[in-house]
């Protein structure tokens, strides 16, 4: 209990000061790359590069800085390619509000992004940090943005960024130890540019305010999501082996129309056998499950091949044969087996085709949300009762 307190007075701490001081967001974005060389290019708007000490120079129209890691740890900076020096640090802080910069690792390389806000750039172990220091409003877009695809509707949006703001203020400090609170990946939550193709995101963010998604007991949820359950949403103790009272499995008619709802892969039989016989010892001599090795149904959602008392998880199958799903059919086909499956993704949680057709039913976001994840509540960061203010928070509040 003393935990709990603890971890909500830490939140509420967090909460205010973001919204009292204007602090910004540390995420570690390009952490897909180990990064070497990285070049910040001006896009809209001027930005003030520091170092160590100071001020260096503006990155003005047609301007830039290049940034590379050293041999003993350090940021080289170049500025229009003419070096500067080494530092341990380097900062590029935007001149206006909302500006932004394009940034590209050049070693190894990736595509061009346009991040908003301001930067902060180490060495780590051979490798360039490098932290988007970033409003929560435009981190939020930027993952709905990266989460949620572009051109759909404003509810499914604001179901997108009600459960991105769950994930921020439940795993915030994640990443402490490497020098920022969330990275970019899928990991945390993908975090890949500013909003670019649809205003509405920036709308559906301002739209759900402070709202986030709470359990019974008052802790925030793991909203988890995927692309579509194929018909039918999984257990959460089915991919994680624990189970969680608002993950449970039920039936999505939503779904089962769109795009990714059904799938096909052949697969040699020899190959199939070979992996569970080898692997899990499938009993290939017995009676009953012996003739069943290639013919598999599943009406519901199963957890394991056949039976549990053989121990084949399903979602090792899934993995082994980078299959888009565990809920999958197996019949013989010549001298294949033939899978027929539905749905893309673990099926936990939300499914987002499903909830991209509720909304497109002019269904709202909380409806869309409390269908997806039952016995959830959707609260205010701000709401008192929500926080309840203990003699802990109040502690901490003043030695802060
Ligand atoms: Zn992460
Ligand atoms: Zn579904």
């Amino acid at each position: 209990m003393k935990g709990t307190k603890y971890i909500w007075s830490f939140l509420i701490v967090f909460v205010c000061c973001c919204a009292a001081y204007g602090q910004q967001l540390r995420i570690g974005i390009f952490r897909d790359y180990a990064a070497k060389k990285v070049i910040f290019d001006y896009d809209k708007g001027s930005y003030s590069i520091y170092n160590d000490t100071g001020f260096v120079a503006a990155i003005l129209p047609n301007e830039s800085a290049q940034l590379s890691v050293t041999p003993d740890n350090l940021v080289e900076l170049k500025y229009n390619y003419q070096t500067v020096g080494k530092f341990s640090k380097i900062r590029l802080v935007e001149n206006q509000l909302n500006n932004n910069i394009s940034v590209q690792v050049t070693e190894p390389k990736s595509k061009t992004r346009k991040y908003q806000n301001d930067f902060e750039i180490f060495a780590d172990k051979g490798s360039l940090t490098i932290v988007n220091l970033v409003d929560i409003s435009n981190y939020l877009a930027g993952v709905v943005e990266s989460e949620g695809g572009g051109g759909k509707e404003l509810e499914y949006y604001k179901v997108q960024a009600l459960i991105s703001r769950t994930y921020l203020y439940k795993y915030f400090n994640k990443h402490a130890e490497e020098g920022f609170s969330l990275c970019d990946r899928v990991h945390c939550q993908a975090y890949h540019s500013m909003m670019r193709f649809t205003p509405s995101i920036e709308q559906a963010v301002k739209e759900t305010g402070n709202l986030v998604m709470k359990d019974d007991h008052g802790h925030l949820i793991d909203a988890y999501f995927h692309a579509n359950c194929g018909g039918q949403t999984s257990e959460a103790q089915y991919v994680w082996n624990n189970n969680v009272p608002y993950l449970n499995s039920f039936r999505d008619t939503f779904c089962i129309y769109t795009k990714q709802a059904v799938w096909e892969k052949r697969i040699p039989q020899q190959e199939w056998a070979d992996f569970l016989v080898k692997k899990y010892n499938y009993p290939i001599n017995d009676t009953v499950f012996g003739p069943l090795i290639f013919t598999f149904n599943q009406p519901d959602r199963m957890a394991f091949y056949q039976s549990a008392v053989l121990g084949i998880p399903l979602r090792d199958i899934r993995i082994n044969f980078g299959l888009r799903s565990t809920f999958f059919n197996v019949s013989p086909d010549g001298t294949d087996v033939l899978l027929t499956g539905r749905g893309y993704g673990h099926g936990v949680g939300l499914c987002q085709e499903g909830a991209m057709k509720m909304a497109y039913y002019q269904y709202n976001f909380r409806q869309i949300a409390i269908y997806y994840f039952p016995g959830a509540q959707i609260v205010s960061l701000e709401d008192e009762d929500f926080f309840r203010y203990t003699s802990d928070f109040k502690e901490q509040l003043e030695n802060f």
